[in-house]
């Protein structure tokens, strides 16, 4: 397919019937070539681009239709409300996620300054919302790639405003940087889910984010094992184990949790009526 060219002279209004892309992403990239708000944007129909923002906004037309994902190419995307800065070393924040960070909101009585922890954070988008509703609580995000954690600390710098908590951000592969005592009252993971060599990996936006933030390169659930199994030294008794999953994944992540003696073990739904989020009560004496 022949990638689409703009030209100098051409107005806003012209681009925008001329762009192959939705309605919505030649928007979005418009406002990001010419540093428009939505309503300049709207306001300016008429005003021509000149030679520089002509070849700004093919490029990044291009790389659009070369397959990359408009929050790669615009380099932000919305979670919970909040302008997360995304780049292709993290996974874009997804909506159904949103399910995990009500539910941490919701389920934990958790007292005013619990310890809240967060693995394989990635951008930092599940942690940095927990951390703006509650600014009392104290929360630590671990992942192992140092460059998740780089994009993680931008966002806790900008979102998480003066006066609200620092976030805690830590490299580590799973709880391994935790001391062997070290207790949360609340856990939540958004951890790789999908299985090795499954095809949704080469579809979609999914061809450009982080591999290792997507597939456990195992059956789906080695990750999300990991993470039951070290709650028994880590998570607080009578505190919420919360993690999200795959479509096909809740009875076996209800399994692993009764397993291990996890109680009031239970999935959400998510907005397409997906089980998505499965979680359960440390009890006092895990098995
Ligand atoms: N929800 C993502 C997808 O299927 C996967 C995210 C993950 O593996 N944690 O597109």
């Amino acid at each position: 397919m022949p990638l689409t060219r703009i030209e100098a002279g051409c107005d806003i209004a012209a681009v925008q019937r001329s762009s192959p892309l939705e309605a919505l992403e030649t928007r979005m990239l418009l406002m990001h070539a010419l540093d428009l708000t939505r309503v300049q944007l709207i306001t300016q129909s008429e005003r021509k681009l000149n030679a520089g923002e002509a070849q700004r906004f093919t490029t990044l037309l291009q790389r659009r239709e070369a397959g990359e994902p408009i929050a790669y190419i615009v380099g932000q995307r919305e979670f919970f409300g909040l302008p997360f800065r995304v780049t292709k070393d993290v996974l874009i924040p997804r909506p159904e996620t949103e399910l995990l960070v009500e539910l941490a909101l919701q389920l934990q009585r958790t007292p005013l300054n619990s310890r809240v922890l967060d693995l394989g954070t990635g951008s930092g988008a599940i942690a940095i919302a927990i951390a703006h509703s509650r600014a009392d609580l104290q929360v630590s995000a671990l992942d192992v790639s140092p460059a998740a954690l780089d994009v993680a600390q931008h966002n806790a710098a900008h979102i998480l405003s003066i006066g609200g908590n620092a976030l805690r951000l830590l490299q580590s592969d799973w709880y391994d940087v935790l001391q062997a005592d070290e207790q949360f009252a609340l856990i939540v993971a958004n951890p790789p889910y999908i299985v090795a060599g499954d095809a949704h990996l080469g579809q979609g936006d999914l061809r450009f984010e982080p591999i290792s933030a997507l597939t456990d390169h195992a059956d789906g659930l080695s990750a999300l094992r990991t993470i039951v199994d070290g709650a028994a030294s880590h998570l607080m008794v009578g505190g919420w184990l919360l993690m999200e999953h795959g479509f096909d994944q809740a009875a076996a992540v209800r399994a692993l949790l009764v397993a291990q003696g996890f109680q009031q073990v239970q999935s959400w739904q998510d907005l397409a009526g997906i089980e998505r989020v499965t979680g359960g009560i440390r009890p006092l004496k895990i098995i």
